[in-house]
């Protein structure tokens, strides 16, 4: 049996649920499709749930945790009446209308959803750096959330492949754990904001590799080294290590509209006047469609926008079949 909603949102992560917030108070009853927990690209709560503390979100004076952040986010949102389905959108027809959204088997016949507006915000998700043996390593040593595993690697020597805020925010983070985390960038300068590269640079455990590149990982069953290349000289060389942990930036989770909603070329959303997208009735917030800010606050704001739109549009509507 197909569910119609007036809005259906996909992702929960602080856009999908201040949209979820937004669309409930106006009474547009939103079903979230909220990701699964087993997934890295698409858990609930999106990338705010493998991350420490959040010190820059307005409001919150000595910080909060990521986790505890997103929770409130939900319970916020339930309690006007947004409700939540924890599953993974397999496939989506926008060509319809109302729009069909399927979870599970993407080839039913029927889709598992209807809506009349929908609310696309799946997030972005860790780019990985493609060397030889970097998946088949994954999980036995090489990561792309300290939350999640920097617990393993107590009294080890690690290290972080990246010369951002993510990279540099795992760096301090992992140093609760590991003896000694070397940071791995390939230029002679970092790009993290400076309150973080302050706090790095004096940090007794963490040092760094300038002008680096990671070439492969080495280690049979776990990561036992890495080879890197000094990016001046070429030369390469092996270093002993229990875990790499790659923090280079994201790409969004758009494969799902692929051939349906407009996209740049490096995969992110198109969004015009606000939060439309090339398809009337469809708007996207958050990381899905901004390369640029990636904030948790830019993507509640957007999240708003979104809901906001899409009641706006869903009245237009309305009034024309008047
Ligand atoms: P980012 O700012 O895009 O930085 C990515 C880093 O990885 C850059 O230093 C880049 O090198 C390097 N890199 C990219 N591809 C690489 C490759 N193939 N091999 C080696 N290195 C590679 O991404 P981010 O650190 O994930 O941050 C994203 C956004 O979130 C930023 O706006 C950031 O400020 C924000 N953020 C904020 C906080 C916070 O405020 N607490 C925490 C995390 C993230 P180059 O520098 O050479 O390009």
């Amino acid at each position: 049996m197909t569910e119609s909603r007036q809005t259906i949102i996909v992702g929960s992560g602080p856009a999908g649920l201040t949209a979820g917030i937004y669309a409930a108070r106006a009474q547009l009853s939103p079903l979230v499709i909220e990701g699964e927990p087993s997934s890295t690209s698409d858990q609930p709560g999106g990338q705010l749930m493998l991350t420490t503390e959040v010190e820059n979100f307005p409001g919150f004076v000595q910080g909060i945790m990521g986790p505890e952040l997103m929770s409130a986010f939900r319970e916020q949102a339930a309690r006007f009446g947004a409700d939540y389905v924890t599953a993974k959108v397999s496939r989506v027809d926008l060509s319809s209308r109302p729009f069909g959204l399927w979870v599970g088997d993407p080839d039913t016949h029927e889709p598992s959803y209807e809506a009349r507006s929908l609310i696309v915000a799946t997030g972005a998700q860790s780019l990985m750096l493609n060397l030889p043996n970097e998946e088949r390593l994954l999980g036995y040593g090489v990561s792309t959330c300290a939350t999640c595993d920097g617990f393993f690697f107590r009294e080890r020597k690690i290290a972080v492949v990246g010369g951002g805020d993510s990279a540099i925010e795992e760096a301090l983070f992992l140093t609760r754990f590991a003896d000694l985390v070397t940071v791995i960038h390939r230029r002679g300068e970092l790009r993290a904001s400076k309150v973080m590269q302050q706090r790095a640079f004096a940090h007794s455990k963490i040092n760094f590799l300038w002008n680096t590149s990671v070439v492969d990982v080495l280690g049979e069953t776990t990561v036992s080294g890495i080879r890197v290349r000094d990016n001046l000289s070429e030369e390469e060389s092996e270093l002993e290590l229990a875990g790499l942990f790659v923090a280079i930036g994201h790409q969004p989770n758009t494969a799902l509209f692929k051939g349906q909603l407009e996209m740049e070329d490096t995969g992110y959303l198109r969004t015009f006047d606000g939060t439309r997208t090339n398809v009337d009735g469809v708007f996207a917030c958050g990381d899905v469609q901004d390369h640029r800010y990636r904030q948790a606050i830019t993507a509640a704001g957007s999240g708003c926008m979104a809901a906001i739109d899409a009641e706006r549009w869903l009245e237009d509507q309305q009034a024309e079949t008047r």
